[in-house]
């Protein structure tokens, strides 16, 4: 069994599309600017995925050079690491992923990211979400963190 941990920020920008854990959140004022659509808790998944399989990181796999992931989609960047993940000889056991900002409020739609994550990953993801009580970049609205832990199994262990 391996562990890896993740971790992603993204800036909040007016008119940009909130999208979090494969959700468009279309009440939102801000979203979240980025090379792609900025979805924090798809990419620290992937992040801990790559790190737990000993595959790097998100900008090592997904390079923002690489036209092919400009604008790509958090779901797709975890369902494409969850094939690399497999290739490399691992199941993956799970991710827990947290989503630590003021907005979006995610409780009430929780259960829903949870469902899209798990279908992209192929593996049970658990979705939480924190605030950060006024402080740091998060609480001042600033920007949207996430932070990922993923457990995986060689294959045949
Ligand atoms: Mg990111």
């Amino acid at each position: 069994m391996r562990v890896g941990m993740g971790t992603d920020v993204h800036r909040l920008e007016p008119g940009v599309p909130m999208w979090v854990a494969g959700m468009h959140f279309p009440d939102e004022p801000a979203g979240l600017a980025g090379h792609s659509d900025g979805d924090v808790a798809a990419h620290a998944a992937c992040d801990a995925l790559l790190s737990a399989a000993g595959l790097g990181d998100l900008g090592s796999n997904f390079g923002t050079s690489d036209p092919q992931w400009a604008g790509a989609s958090g779901v797709a960047f975890l369902r494409e690491t969850a094939r690399r993940v497999r290739e490399a000889g691992f199941r993956v056991a799970n991710v827990s992923v947290q989503v630590i900002g003021n907005r979006p409020r995610l409780a009430a739609r929780r259960p829903e990211g949870e469902r899209i994550l798990t279908d992209a990953l192929g593996a049970p993801v658990s979705l939480g979400a924190t605030t950060t009580d006024g402080l740091g970049l998060t609480g001042r609205g600033e920007g949207v963190a996430a932070t990922a832990v993923a457990l995986v199994v060689a294959a045949g262990a």
